[in-house]
């Protein structure tokens, strides 16, 4: 029953044969998956090993299916496939709804006897009964009905809440010297129309440079308040069925409230645990987000001598011009070192060294378009997997930065596969994108180095969820070495960046974390009392909230909810970035930060966290790492630590 050649990567087509592909592999992978399961159920007396590999050949068909569909619903440049591939997306969250509550499945993995099991089998089997239990199998008849309802619903609200934040690109349009304080290649790109006028846009090439140097507080005001009110209203209806539909769920699977039912199989374990947790954090946080917002608003005062305050609208553009100005930081001057070409060659050659692999381009390899550079991961003879990096914006294209599956990797039978989808600049780039692309490619090497395994269960970023985010954060601390940032940071001229200004950047870097972390905690609360209790007006949920966590204030008829993408995937878990960090910063402690690339350091780390994928406990991975358990000791020291000015 399971294949045993050299595995080879998925061949993708070319053309206008891309929706052929999405129906005919999604259907294939979908009926043999169903006739899988069937086999399963059809009596036979079966040894345990051979129940859980016909499990495990359902559930590699059930992945595919659900990576590909997935994927190319949000890049695709073609509306019409994305249409289609968003209708397998369901089609497959139905099918795994569907066996989720399949009764005579549940009972033929029940009756499956673990003592004769190795440790992997044994804990695919518990976590596959678990998985049946948190879907409701055991529930009554009438209750599995409803919830079945209940999970379909939510797809579809889901999808919709999704797609208007990515399909509702706003703008506004200003005289030209509005752009005052822009780099000048951001002015060339923004033309004046037949009007006089310039045009900007919520995409992030245009809201993020903007937000940090747009000297015109009134022009920064409006796009950032045209950037918050994406897809409102419509999604404020959306979320509000979306919360009630797993509000539902988990008081019918037996649970308190969402928050309970969620951050049972996460490394948290309960939702108080996630109330104490904001809590600790914004506690921890407090007096370094005050000193460092303070210097703030001294600094706002100089150009609006009667403010008393801050707004979000006002928080990257201070937060940059202190940076400027206290830590002789200049974010324009800093950029000129940063060409997008030489950084992805950087961020493969950096991420190569320090993980033992080789990144080998493969230009004839179909792609979903033409940006899309392909790669095939190699340690040695051997080929790990393949990597598509997607890496500018287009229209209908997913907005934020993520990484996403395409294969699922399975040991001797098929490569991990995953691409990076961001929305990058195509010439000079913030250094904080560059953070971002390192970030994001942490995941996409977790999936990538954890890809080989036996069970599907357990391969690629298949750890906690709160857990996922750690070894990306760690990623970011190697896009902040002088030394690793000089080897592909360039100038026009050839020459590095220079570690002096790498110093004053990690200074200014620094500076902002305590409010930084108020803010992040203002974004869990919101993310987990919403889940907790749903509020008929969301809005004013948000602006209590706000008031009470972040050092930002709300303003007035913003609508933050209604694109906070982070609800339809995370839920109620939006602290987990939080959580991560804090295990990051304790895992990186591990590492010399005068010798970065320490094989017996970073071969450890490879092989006891990253090649793990989901294969033991992230807590058990970590202190496997570490030599102890993980801690909140140097993540408390490096929030009390005040920034040190070098100018
Ligand atoms: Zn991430």
């Amino acid at each position: 029953m399971s294949e045993s050649t050299t595995p080879v990567p998925l061949d993708l087509p070319t053309g206008d044969g891309w929706a052929t592909f999405v129906r005919d592999r999604v259907d294939q992978d979908l009926a043999q998956a169903r006739e899988l399961l069937d086999t399963l159920k059809d009596s036979t007396a079966r040894s345990a090993e051979d129940t859980l590999e016909l499990w495990n050949d359902a559930d590699i068909r059930l992945r595919n299916a659900g990576s590909l569909a997935g994927v190319l619903a949000q890049v695709h440049p073609d509306e019409e496939v994305r249409t289609l591939a968003e209708d397998r997306e369901q089609q497959v969250s139905r099918f795994a709804t569907d066996r989720g509550l399949d009764r005579a499945l549940y009972e033929v993995l029940a009756a499956v006897e673990p003592s004769g099991l190795d440790e992997q089998a044994a804990r695919l089997l518990e976590r596959t009964l678990r998985d049946f239990r948190r879907s409701g199998v055991d529930r009554s008849e009438d209750v599995r009905d409803r919830l079945r309802e209940l999970a379909e619903r939510a797809t579809v609200v889901g999808q919709d809440f999704s797609r208007n934040i990515r399909d509702d690109v706003r703008s506004i349009r200003i005289a030209p010297e509005r752009l005052a304080g822009l780099p000048q290649d951001f002015i060339d790109g923004h033309p004046v129309d037949a009007d006089g006028l310039v045009t900007l846009t919520t995409d992030y090439p245009d809201v993020i440079p903007f937000r940090t140097f747009a000297q015109d507080a009134a022009a920064r005001r409006d796009l950032f308040v045209e950037f918050q009110n994406r897809a409102w209203p419509q999604n404020d209806a959306l979320l509000a069925e979306l919360l009630d539909l797993r509000a539902e769920q988990a008081t019918l699977l037996g649970f308190d409230s969402w928050p309970d039912f969620d951050a049972e199989v996460k490394m948290i374990g309960t939702g108080t645990a996630i109330a104490e947790f904001i809590e600790r954090i914004t506690t921890l946080a407090d007096p370094a987000a005050r000193r460092d917002f303070d210097v703030l608003l001294k600094r706002r005062q100089l150009d609006d001598p009667a403010a008393t305050t801050l707004d979000s609208s006002n928080s990257a553009y201070y937060s940059e011009l202190v940076r400027r100005e206290n830590f002789d930081v200049d974010a324009q001057e800093v950029r000129r070192y940063f060409d997008f070409e030489r950084v992805q060659t950087g961020l493969l050659d950096v991420t190569g060294r320090l993980f033992g692999v080789e990144y080998v381009p493969v230009p004839d390899a179909a792609a979903w378009h033409p940006d899309v550079t392909v790669y095939d991961v190699h340690a040695g003879d051997e080929r790990l997997g393949r990597i598509y990096l997607d890496l500018h914006p287009r229209e209908g294209k997913f907005k934020h930065a993520a990484q996403f599956d395409v294969a699922t990797g399975i040991a001797g039978r098929q490569l991990p596969e995953g691409s990076l989808v961001c929305n990058l600049p195509r010439g000079l780039m913030e250094h904080s994108d560059v953070v971002t692309l390192f970030h994001e490619f942490g995941h996409l090497v977790h999936h990538v180095l954890g890809g080989d395994q036996r069970w599907a269960r357990f391969s690629g970023v298949a750890t906690e969820w709160d857990f996922v985010e750690a070894p990306s954060q760690m990623l970011e601390e190697w896009a902040w070495d002088p030394q690793i940032l000089a080897s592909f940071g360039l100038d026009a001229d050839g020459t590095p960046i220079p570690a002096e200004l790498v110093e004053r950047m990690r200074a200014a870097k620094e500076f902002g974390k305590g409010y930084f972390a108020r803010t992040q905690m203002f974004y869990a609360a919101l993310s987990y009392q919403l889940h907790l209790h749903r509020p008929d007006d969301i809005t004013a949920t948000v602006r209590e909230l706000q008031e009470k966590y972040d050092l930002f204030d709300y303003i007035d008829d913003t609508h933050f909810h209604a694109s906070f993408g982070h609800l339809e995937g995370y839920t109620s878990a939006y602290y987990t970035y939080m959580w991560s960090l804090v295990i990051a910063k304790d895992m990186f402690s591990a590492f010399d930060p005068k010798d970065m690339f320490d094989p017996i350091v970073a071969h450890r780390y490879r092989d006891e966290v990253l090649a793990r994928g989901g294969n033991a406990d992230a807590a058990d991975l970590v202190a496997n790492f570490l030599g102890r358990p993980y801690s909140f000791e140097a993540f408390g020291h490096w929030l009390a630590e005040a920034p040190v000015r070098v100018s």
